[in-house]
């Protein structure tokens, strides 16, 4: 990529299996330090950052539905694990002097704000991080689309989707040897080729509202600042 790319607010997706690390469940801490240190670096550069979280790192709804059980009562639980992990990353940043606060779609006062638009801009505007759990707060739905909800809701300038691939690919890397990486790539397209880098609702709730989507390395250290300098290794996604 040699475009620079300049961006005031960004809000950055980061799956639950990220924070995994090499385990098979849950949470590493010193992986959760390391996405706060990626994070710390761009509120430096004096970018605003939101960040939605996945959840798939402890549940997904679809673990209950699968085996017959109450699909939104199982939503329901993989939208309490994205508060657990939006709370992970809090304590990482507050541990390194970074302002944050999390803000919940469901209401659970003892834990962390509540959700509103208003609310998200103003701490954004005073340059806290804001984190916001719970997905969208409606089951059916993904942190997928809770992402470029927010993103949109923000007035965000680009959806930073942080994956374990350094951009978007023909086929899966890891798999098929003949896959080739785009450099750049419209929504639209992404969405016709059946390409798996967020969910179709993401993508069409994006474009919709010209977010560019920047696929990266969420592994690589620094990889979000050298993007947002310009000078990192991503796909961009934008018509
Ligand atoms: N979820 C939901 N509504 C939302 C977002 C998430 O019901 O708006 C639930 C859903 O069960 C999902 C789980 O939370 O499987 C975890 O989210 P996701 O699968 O998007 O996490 P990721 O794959 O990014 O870790």
């Amino acid at each position: 990529m040699t475009a620079t790319l300049s961006y005031r607010r960004v809000l950055l997706k980061a799956s639950g299996e990220a924070l995994m690390g090499d385990q098979k469940f849950g949470i590493d801490v010193s992986v959760v330090d390391r996405i706060a240190s990626d994070i710390a670096e761009a509120r430096k550069m004096g970018v605003e950052v939101g960040v939605v979280i996945g959840g798939g790192n402890i549940f997904r709804g679809l673990a209950v539905a699968s085996k017959g059980g109450d699909r939104v009562t199982g939503d329901h639980m993989g939208m309490l694990a994205t508060v657990i992990n939006s709370l992970a990353l809090r304590t990482s940043l507050v541990k390194i002097g970074v302002d944050a606060v999390v803000l919940s779609a469901i209401a659970m006062p003892e834990l962390c704000e509540s959700f509103s638009q208003r609310k998200a801009t103003a701490y954004m505007d005073e340059g806290k991080v804001v984190i916001f759990a719970g997905g969208t707060g409606n089951p059916f739905f993904t942190t997928d689309s809770a992402a470029a909800l927010r993103a949109a809701e923000i007035g965000a300038d680009a959806l930073f989707k942080g994956t374990q691939v350094d951009g978007v690919y023909s086929a899966d890397p890891k798999k098929d040897p003949f896959a080739t990486r785009f450099d750049h790539i419209s929504h639209a397209e992404v969405i016709n080729r059946g390409l798996s880098i967020m969910d179709t609702a993401a993508i069409a709730l994006a474009r919709e509202n010209n977010i560019p989507i920047i696929v990266y390395s969420i592994h690589e250290q620094g990889g979000l600042g050298q993007i947002l300098r310009g000078k990192g290794r991503c796909t961009v996604v934008a018509d």
